[in-house]
């Protein structure tokens, strides 16, 4: 049997940041408009330090200005909401997030409701999540909505009456996944870890989306011959066989049994993980696009 196509989210990605670039200097030229985004990071997690550097980087790349705000990690509520209130007021600051986890300390839910719904750059807030169950426009989480475009990668645009399974129920993945596969037009099963017989579920699907954390759980026996199986799972494993302390990611899906039994595949990493900052560029622009009062380009 021939194997899947693996989508190279890596390149996809690499891509759409340089379509965005050149909408950016469209902005620039025509409107003098530059979109700009910000970061809220509380604390010193190593994991969330590297992935706001990066997030600087890539819209700096992008010809985007970048805004950070670090607070210390015994920074208290009032902190963290003067530092969301003032990305709110900022007009050249168009999409913000507040990177998560937040120290345990802080509630996380008051500290999101804070956040201007139109410049919530993660789609996170309730606002935002009613409109997306609603089927309204606005901002949506950027992981999933890296899903749907690599979905459409693997299988063209028109994804109408396809049967797809979302395994994972979070307000960050999981749902937001199926909610944009719904207005794709999508049948949609969601699973969770109360589901039964999950390999009979996803086996008649002709796509799987897992966002669960659980290294390697969908086999290859659970995947219909053709399906498009995106795996958004990130899971370190110690690798002793790489050297001693050494680790290797992998995602929800065994690849190498689904590898022969899927259409197409993406890896973990390269597959997912680099399309979340792209998309976080991607919905700044919008957001810019829409607070100037300009119609967002197509991208
Ligand atoms: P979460 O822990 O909030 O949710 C996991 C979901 O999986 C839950 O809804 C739970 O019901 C379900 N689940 C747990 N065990 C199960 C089982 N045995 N069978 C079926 N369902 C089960 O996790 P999350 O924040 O949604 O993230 C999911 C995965 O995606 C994690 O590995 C995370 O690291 C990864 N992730 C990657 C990116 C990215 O690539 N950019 C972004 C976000 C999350």
């Amino acid at each position: 049997m021939d194997k899947a196509r693996i989508i190279d989210g890596k390149a996809y990605a690499e891509g759409l940041r340089a379509h965005l670039a050149r909408e950016v200097e469209v902005l620039k030229s025509a409107h003098g408009l530059t979109p700009g985004l910000g970061v809220v990071l509380v604390g010193d997690d190593p994991a969330s330090q590297i992935y706001v550097r990066n997030k600087g980087l890539q819209a700096i790349e992008a010809g985007m200005r970048s805004f950070e705000t670090k607070l210390p990690a015994d920074a208290s509520l009032a902190d963290v909401l003067a530092a969301v209130r003032a990305y709110n007021a900022d007009p050249s600051v168009h999409g913000f997030l507040v990177q998560l986890p937040l120290p345990k300390h802080l509630p996380e839910a008051e500290v999101l409701a804070a956040i201007d719904p139109l410049k919530d750059a993660d789609g996170i807030h309730l606002i935002n999540a009613g409109r997306l169950a609603s089927g309204i426009d606005g901002p949506a989480p950027c992981t999933p909505v890296g899903c749907i475009l690599l979905i459409k990668e693997a299988r063209g645009p028109d994804l109408s009456g396809l049967d797809a399974v979302v395994i994972g129920r979070s307000n960050i993945v999981g749902k937001p996944v199926a909610q944009l596969l719904l207005r794709e037009n999508c049948t949609v099963t969601i699973a969770h870890s109360r589901s039964r017989d999950l390999p009979a579920i996803c086996r008649s699907k002709d796509i799987v989306v897992a966002a669960v954390g659980q290294p390697e759980l969908v086999r290859g026996d659970w995947i219909k011959p053709g399906a498009t199986v995106i795996d958004v799972g990130v899971n370190r494993l110690d690798a002793p066989e790489k050297g001693p302390g050494k680790t290797r990611l992998v995602g929800d899906v065994c690849f190498a049994e689904a590898l022969p039994v899927a259409g197409a595949i993406t890896p973990v990493p390269g597959g997912v993980g680099p399309m979340t900052i792209a998309c976080l560029l991607r919905a700044t622009l919008i957001a810019a696009c829409r607070q100037a009062g300009i119609a967002p380009p197509e991208i």
